[in-house]
């Protein structure tokens, strides 16, 4: 394969121009609850219900899914900015997060919805893991989705006549 040189920062910016939402993946080993702010997630498949995250090798959240094979996705509101800083390791001074249970699994109360997962499959891709997660349950809110662009967080503005599905 040809190797083409792109510059890292560069890189970076392009796919970080890629609006998304935001999730916290939760999951407990040994009792102890683990949390991991992330926004590589995707829908995969409906029939199974299939999605996938992307963790990547530094991140401690990687042996934590290994060991527990579960997961759950937390799919951040507008009003968890200071969660996914604190799931990023990003707050200087963190406070003590409450988790509910769902499915046998940890999660954040106020989230827009809430997915929880069998570890289906891995695949290391790079230097991140893909995981496969098979869909055990789903929760629902009416809140509005907190997003992530261009390295900063964002609101939703519903824009005219923008209704449409797919
Ligand atoms: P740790 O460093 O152990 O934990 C992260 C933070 O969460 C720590 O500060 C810790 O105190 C806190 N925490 C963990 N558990 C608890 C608990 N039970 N109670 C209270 N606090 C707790 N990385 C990826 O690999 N994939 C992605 O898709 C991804 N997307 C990101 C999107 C955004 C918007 C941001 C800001 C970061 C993203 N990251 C992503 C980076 C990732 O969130 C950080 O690298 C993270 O610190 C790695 O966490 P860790 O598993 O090593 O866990």
């Amino acid at each position: 394969m040809q190797q083409v040189e792109i510059d890292d920062r560069l890189y970076r910016n392009v796919l970080g121009s890629f609006a998304t939402g935001v999730t916290v993946i939760t999951t407990e080993v040994d009792k102890m609850v683990h949390g991991m702010t992330a926004n590589a997630f995707m829908s995969v498949s409906l029939k199974p219900k299939l999605v996938a995250i992307s963790i990547g090798e530094n991140a401690r959240m990687l042996q934590h899914i290994k060991d527990s094979k579960q997961f759950a996705i937390n799919i951040l509101s507008a009003n968890q900015q200071n969660k996914s800083k604190q799931f990023a390791g990003q707050l200087k001074s963190e406070s003590e997060v409450t988790f509910t249970y769902f499915k046998g699994l940890p999660i954040l109360d106020d989230s827009v919805a809430v997915i929880t997962c069998d570890l289906h499959s891995e695949y290391v891709v790079g230097d991140h893991t893909i995981f496969i997660g098979h869909v055990t349950g789903v929760k629902l809110e009416q809140n509005d989705p907190l997003l992530f662009s261009q390295g900063k967080y964002r609101e939703l503005k519903a824009l005219e006549e923008s209704e449409t599905t797919i």
